[in-house]
């Protein structure tokens, strides 16, 4: 086996634990996990379309569909019309809702209590490594767009003299370091193409040359 096959098995590990606790946290809330992750978004994010979320979750937009139904019927989620647009329609939590969202969207003890057996320097450069992977399966269509640092108009990095917190948001006006870098943030904003793909060369160390897929496939701005 190779260190690739290695981290590969390693994160497949983590993965298995984490998709039993969302199986048995939903279950616990009498959700599927899908329905736990629509709650999830929409009280997070506030209303949203079907297809918005689809593409959020990267699930297909029956499987949104069927799982939103569920929740109107469960009185979790209601059905708006959307402002911007009359033949479309929004969903809105309700307080149902957003009381099993809470319950759903604890990290379990466990998997905090591994991550605080990390030092410091260990959890700066574990957060970064996954920004990489994270931006790279983006990149390469696996996963959708995600609301990271890495991928926002407003990340300035390697702007500041201090390596404790060389970079710069300037969303609000803050330097931070790499352990402080967003994977899933509200005030993102996506970096055009050109940006995008120049943050993932210089800060991230994409290869020059590395083939990029088009916006439509990233969800970036053109
Ligand atoms: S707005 Fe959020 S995602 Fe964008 S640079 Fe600031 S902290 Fe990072």
């Amino acid at each position: 086996m190779t260190t690739q096959t290695h981290i590969a098995t390693g994160l497949a590990k983590i993965g298995l634990f984490l998709r039993a606790e969302s199986w048995r946290q939903a279950d616990a809330a009498a959700l599927s996990p899908t329905q736990a992750q629509i709650l999830a978004h929409l009280t997070q994010r506030g209303p949203a379309r079907i297809t918005a979320l689809a593409e959020a979750l990267g699930v297909t937009q029956p499987t949104a569909s069927d799982a939103a139904g569920a929740l109107v019927r469960k009185g979790h989620v209601a059905r708006h019309a959307d402002p911007d647009d009359a033949r479309a329609s929004l969903l809105h939590p309700t307080p149902s809702g957003r009381r099993a969202a809470a319950e759903t969207a604890v990290w379990p003890d466990a998997l905090l209590g591994a991550i605080d057996t990390l030092d410091p320097g260990e959890r700066a450069v574990f957060l970064k490594a996954l920004v990489k992977m994270i931006r790279e399966l983006q990149v390469r269509g696996a996963i959708p767009v995600q609301r990271m640092c890495a991928t926002c108009r407003f990340f300035q990095p390697n702007v500041h003299d201090d390596p404790a917190a060389p970079h710069h948001c300037t969303f609000v006006d803050a330097a931070f370091g790499d352990a402080s870098l967003r994977l899933d943030c509200g005030e993102h904003e996506p970096a055009g193409k050109i940006e995008a793909d120049a943050l993932r060369r210089s800060f991230l160390g994409a290869p020059v040359g590395q083939a990029d897929v088009p916006p439509a496939a990233t969800g970036e701005a053109s």
